[in-house]
């Protein structure tokens, strides 16, 4: 028998209105959940109810959040046969991506959700949010950390949010949905890890100095020059299309490679959604490969954050992080 638990961390989903916009409302959330006839409907599987304290708007969110959420599956994860996780979207992509790492040998789903309006609201996106997310767990055919909304089942580390008005509010720019719900839910089998898992267990993560640096035109690099030679671990570097950058003007590439010999490892990433870095395409990119900078590949700026938390918090050796960063660790990448 199928058996869920369902996790509230915070998020608009179960906000009430206070005088200063909405706010997490524990008691209120609690009662709303336990009164939903159809989270008890004949066909669902069973679920307990936990909740994080305190309640966060996910924008308030950050390394120890991710933890104690892991922790907490782990905790139980011999419990349940699946978990859902109640989460604002705001940061829900970053969440999302974390959790797959840290948890490894996952053989359960884990399946974020929230929504764009409260519950309390009647036309809040919540309900079908939360009892759809109920029946993937409960069935349990997606064993990975997947991001439910709006109707579409997207793999956890491949999500980025897209909207924040529209009730569909993640895309996954650079991988096939997992499964789309209308009438009935269809699973997307090919896209969905179907590996054999190892032994699960829980990695939390250190609190990594790491940092995102987006280019622009006309961006001032040696602005950025203590920060990236001498304080931040991982780097994601948001580049143009295909991993191209603005004319340094000799500045940035003796920048990275002084990064680098401090240590640190620079991720090269696109600000278009939609891409694979390609640091060979052109001349205006391959000078990152020779400063010492690996290929983000297809990841979501979240998913290469996520991914250098966990591989600085596992590895002491940055050639073998460099080496990981291109590689495919939990679906999170395609290699080029
Ligand atoms: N600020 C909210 C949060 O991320 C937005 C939401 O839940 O949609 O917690």
């Amino acid at each position: 028998m199928a058996k869920v638990l369902i996790l509230h961390t915070g998020g608009t989903i179960g906000m009430t209105a206070t005088e200063n916009g909405y706010q997490p409302d524990g008691e209120y959330f609690r009662r709303a959940i336990h009164h939903m006839d159809s989270l008890k409907a004949k066909g669902m599987p069973e679920w307990d109810f936990m909740e994080t304290d305190p309640l966060l708007d996910s924008s308030r969110m950050s390394v120890a959040e991710w933890n104690s959420i892991g922790s907490l599956i782990a905790g139980h994860y011999n419990d349940y046969s699946g978990f859902v996780i109640l989460h604002g979207t705001d940061t829900m992509a970053y969440t999302a991506s974390a959790l797959s790492f840290m948890l490894k040998g996952l053989d359960k789903p884990v399946i974020l959700t929230g929504s764009q309006i409260p519950l309390c609201e009647t036309r809040s996106d919540g309900r079908d949010n939360l009892i759809t997310s109920l029946i993937i767990a409960g069935e349990a055919k997606v064993r990975e950390v997947c991001i439910y909304f709006g109707g579409h089942l997207l793999r956890g580390n491949r999500a980025t949010k897209f909207s924040a008005d529209g009730m569909q509010a993640f895309i996954s720019p650079n991988y096939p949905d997992l499964a789309t719900a209308g009438i009935a839910i269809r699973y997307n089998m090919a896209a969905i890890d179907n590996e054999e898992k190892g032994e699960f267990s829980c990695r939390p993560f250190e609190n990594i100095p790491i940092g995102i640096l987006k280019v622009f035109p006309g961006i001032q690099f040696s602005l950025f020059a203590k920060l990236v030679c001498h304080t931040l671990k991982g780097i994601v570097l948001e580049t143009f299309g295909s991993g191209n950058l603005p004319d340094d003007e000799g500045i940035l590439l003796p920048m990275l490679k002084e990064a680098e010999k401090n240590g640190a490892v620079v991720t090269v990433c696109s600000q278009c959604p939609q891409a694979t870095v390609n640091m060979h395409a052109y001349e205006a990119g391959s000078v990152l490969r020779e400063a010492g900078a690996v290929s983000g590949c297809d990841m979501t700026s979240e998913a290469a954050v996520a991914k250098l938390y966990y591989l600085f918090s596992t590895c002491r050796d940055t050639a073998e992080i460099k080496q990981y960063m291109e590689k495919n660790i939990r679906g999170e990448l395609h290699e080029n």
